[in-house]
Formats: C-alpha cells, structure tokens, sequence
C-alpha cells in the first residue's frame, strides 16, 4: 500500500479555475483513494509534490527514422517514456503493431491514431498508407477501427513541383473523410506546418491539428471558435532550422518558408493560447527525436508565455480530460508522478521526476 504526502494537485477543474490540492492520497489496489483505509498494513510513504502521469499527446512508439522498428525497441521507447514520467500517450501514427503493449501492466498507456494517411510520395518514406484523395474515406475508416478513437491524416508537406509546403487534400474528400471518421467515433487531427492548410480542414470538422505552426490571425479565431486543439510540439519545431539548411539549396522558397514559421513559432502558440484554442504538449518522440521530452515541451510552452499552470494542464489535468481519461481523482487508476518542488513555481522540474507511479506501483 502506498501513502503519497505533500501537495497533491489534484487539479485546476476543465475550467482551468478550481484549484484542488490535498495533503495526501492512498493508494489501494491499484487505485486512488483519499480516504485513509482501516487497515493500513506495509504501507510506503513517498513524499512531494505530486501531479497526475503526464501526457505526450504526440510521440510514436514503434517508429524511427526509417519506419517500423522491432517490438524490443518500441518497449525501450515506452519505458524512456515512463522514466520521464508520461504515463499516457497519443500515438499520432505508427506503421507498427504495438497493441501488445496493451497488455503490459509496467508500460505507459497508449491512445492510437493507427497509421499516418499521407498523399502518394508527400511524407517521410516507410511512414504512412500513401494514397491518392479518392481512397481517403476508405483508408480513414480503415484506420479508425485499427486505433484507439483517433485518425492522423498528413495535411501538408512539401510540395516538390511548386518548391514549398502545400496542402495535400481536397477540401470535398476532407469532409468526407472526417465525416465518417466521426461516423465511427474516431476524431481526426492531421500533421500541418502551413498556413493554407488550416481553414478548410477546419471548415472540413477537423478535430485536433499537430504542430499548427501556420495559424494566423485570421485562422486562430476559427480555432477558438470551434474548439479545434492544436498540439504545437515545440520541441519538434526547434529543428525547423536545420531542415531549412539541409533543403535550402533544392528548395529554396520551401526552406524560407520553414525559417519564418519557425521564427514566429512562440508567438504563433501565445496568440492561440490568448484567443483561448486548446493547447497540449506533445513532443513527436519517434521520428527524429527521442522520447522523453515531455519536460522540456513544457517549459517551452512556458517560454512561449503561458502561463506555468496552464502549460501544466497541457500536460496533465486539461490533456487527460480531452482524452478521456482520469486524473487525481477518487477511484482513478494511481497514474501519477511526485516531484522534489512545486511544479507551478518552476515547470523544469518535470524533467526530473522524484518517484513514477503506474497502475499502482512505483516504477521509476
Ligand atoms: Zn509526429
């Protein structure tokens, strides 16, 4: 039986308003409880400042920069995952087969978008289901029944014949696509950097946009109003720059564009933030970078001037409300984490977490 001491933010509430902090919570079967059980026997007391298992609404386990790895690497993954404290993850596309891990009761747990849908040619090789728009009502009802209620569609990419980014599906098929992707309770994000992209998915029912480094002043109240979140994965963006270098000689108009979407990036992420769009962290673990980052993405977002609390909820209370799933709360599965000092005072301390708890039991 475990016995967590200290502060224990159970929460700002969905509102971002009631504050929630209790002095202590048990841990019973598993489970969360904050009434003091009877019998307390072999109890283990961890002391600090404790939030619920942190969120990486973007990373994918099962894939490196060459596609599909091997299940020994997918598990390294999730446990560096683990270790960082991210205990729930949205995997936003994974050409392999991780539905094993479901299975494992020390591994974090995962939301899946299947595998990425791109256009013929228009994403990272080995990646996604390459398809023309014709199939795309297909492949999204494909992949809505292969994942945990999400589809990741890649909704722009460089566009070789024009030398920039450009978007990848016609506005008819995007709707329908979504439309049947909600037909069969899945939601849809899609993976876009460019400013054109954004309205007429929007337009189209999307749900979620990854990275959304082209929203402008005219697409950022279309966001708000709609209740569209995005997941800016600044940690991701930090390597636009050196993209830009490695392209700049074949595309020049393309690694210009990717220099400004970059330099513009935190204030792109506080104009959403002040508008009120929904923010999560992610930190599209899996492809180049490597997992763990959760920390870090964090205090980016801090950096991009929100403010400590609600780069927090990013990551805990607000993220695991829009995924459905439980925080803090009575009865809740024990997915939680406990930090050495107040994590509203200074977000860093994310990266370097006291004691990990899942399912119960400390891991880390
Ligand atoms: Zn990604």
């Amino acid at each position: 039986m475990l016995h967590i001491k200290g502060r224990v933010l159970v929460g700002p509430d969905a509102g971002g308003l009631a504050e929630d902090i209790r002095d202590e919570l048990w841990v019973v079967d598993g489970r969360i409880t904050y009434e003091r059980p009877v019998a307390a026997r072999d109890v283990r007391t961890i002391e600090g400042w404790v939030l619920p298992g942190l969120v990486d609404a973007h990373c994918h386990v099962g894939l490196d920069t060459h596609g599909a790895v091997d299940d020994s690497t997918s598990e390294k993954q999730a446990l560096t995952e683990r270790e960082a404290g991210a205990l729930l993850l949205r995997d936003a596309g994974s050409p392999a087969d991780t539905r094993w891990i479901d299975d494992r009761e020390d591994l974090p747990r995962i939301i899946r978008a299947g595998r990425h849908i791109a256009r013929t040619k228009r994403y990272i090789r080995n990646y996604a289901h390459e398809i023309e728009p014709e199939e795309l009502v297909a492949y999204v009802a494909r992949e809505a029944r292969r994942g945990d209620g999400w589809v990741k569609l890649v909704g722009d990419w460089i566009d070789r014949e024009v030398g920039d980014l450009a978007a990848c599906w016609p506005r008819a098929e995007a709707e329908a696509a979504i439309a049947e992707a909600h037909r069969l309770g899945a939601r849809v994000t899609a993976h876009c950097f460019a400013e054109e992209t954004l309205a007429p998915l929007v337009e189209a029912g999307i749900d979620c946009v990854e990275h959304a480094t082209g929203l402008t002043e005219e697409t950022i109240p279309l966001f708000a109003e709609r209740g569209v979140a995005i997941v800016p994965t600044l940690v991701n963006i930090a390597t636009f720059p050196d993209l830009a270098k490695g392209g700049e000689k074949k595309f020049p108009r393309w690694a210009d564009h990717m220099r400004r979407l970059h330099e513009r990036r935190y204030d792109t992420v506080r104009a959403a933030y002040d508008a009120g769009v929904p923010i999560y962290t992610g930190t599209d673990a899996g492809g180049s970078l490597p997992h763990g980052l959760v920390g870090l993405e964090v205090a980016e977002l801090v950096k991009a001037g929100i403010p400590a609390t609600a780069a927090l909820s990013a990551a805990t209370w607000g993220a695991r409300a829009w995924l459905g799933r439980p925080g803090l709360t009575e009865g809740a599965p024990a997915d939680l984490v406990v930090y050495e000092s107040d994590p509203r005072a200074d977000v860093r301390v994310l990266t370097a977490p006291r004691r990990v708890v899942l399912r119960g039991r400390v891991v880390g």
